[in-house]
């Protein structure tokens, strides 16, 4: 009875542990939405998560005849609980829908290793970093500044790396972190942030800088004072502004090894895309 008990035991843990071996199901804690299509949820894991800043996840969902998994910058630092993701609704996407639908307490697949390049260059030596974004491509970023401001307030960083991030979005609502990373900027030394808004007139009320990203990159590092010999330049989110934007920085003298991408998705022929 005893040794039937316990193969029984080991078969179920045998079985559970390879069904999760690479993933952990995560709870739900925390889900806000921030404009129609624009949602953050924050997830505890269960178990360690290692990542550092400017990586991704890989969050997943059991559908009825298939897994669907797809990568997402973490928004968080390392030095959070919690896991937070950014994300935008795809309409006709595989996942999005799936993500979009569930709520705080539900659970989501996240394999255990997390995964990415995207991550600050602290080892070049170039102390500029030019940080430019679409939407949800100001995940990696949120987790840089929420780390190096940790460890700035806890003397661990001088502010010796300085980092200009410039947001892009259609409308000011979709910005998501605006205002968390404009109490960074007016707090800290070593962070300067401006959000750009393209499509000013469908947003009366926004007085901030507007334009597409790209066309003000020439202007920021212009008065940053961020240049192809002092900076490094990385570029996150939508696939066309990765483009326009690493166009307009190899034009003023930034070669690959200063430049990073990190591109969310690959265009469809027929996908018309705006900002
Ligand atoms: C390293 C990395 C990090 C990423 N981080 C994030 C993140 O933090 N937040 C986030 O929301 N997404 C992020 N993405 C994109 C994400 O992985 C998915 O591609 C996206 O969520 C769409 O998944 P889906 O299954 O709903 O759509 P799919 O079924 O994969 O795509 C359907 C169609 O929509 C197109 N498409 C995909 N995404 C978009 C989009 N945003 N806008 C317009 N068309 C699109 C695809 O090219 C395809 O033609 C990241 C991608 C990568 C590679």
């Amino acid at each position: 009875m005893s040794s039937f008990l316990s193969a029984a035991k080991s078969f179920r843990e045998t079985t559970m542990a390879t069904a999760d071996d690479k993933h952990y199901r995560a709870k739900i804690t925390k889900r806000v939405d921030l404009a129609p299509e624009l949602w953050m949820i924050r997830i505890d894991p269960g178990a360690e998560f290692k990542f550092t800043p400017g990586q991704y996840a890989t969050l997943g969902v059991e559908g009825e005849d298939k897994r669907s998994e797809r990568p997402y910058s973490i928004a968080s630092s390392p030095y959070e609980n919690e896991i937070e993701f950014f994300f935008e609704l795809v309409p006709n996407g595989e996942l999005t829908p799936k993500i979009y639908s569930l709520k705080t307490g539900d659970e989501v697949l996240m394999r255990k290793a997390s995964k990415g390049r995207f991550t600050l260059d602290t080892v070049s030596g170039r102390k500029n970093h030019l940080l430019v974004c679409t939407v949800t491509g100001v995940a990696p970023y949120v987790s840089f500044v929420r780390t190096l401001y940790k460890d700035w307030n806890e003397g661990r960083f001088k502010g010796e790396h300085k980092l200009f991030l410039l947001n892009g979005a259609s409308r000011s609502w979709e910005f998501g972190y605006v205002e968390e990373l404009q109490r960074y900027a007016q707090e800290v030394p070593w962070f300067k942030y401006v959000p750009t808004v393209s499509r000013p007139w469908d947003d009366a009320e926004w007085t901030g800088e507007v334009g597409r990203v790209d066309e003000l990159i020439r202007k920021y590092s212009d008065a940053w004072g961020v240049n192809a010999q002092n900076g490094v330049g990385y570029l996150c989110g939508h696939p066309e502004m990765i483009e326009h934007g690493k166009g307009i920085l190899k034009r003023i003298g930034f070669t690959k090894e200063f430049l990073r991408e990190e591109i969310y998705w690959i265009p469809s022929k027929e996908t018309v895309t705006t900002q």
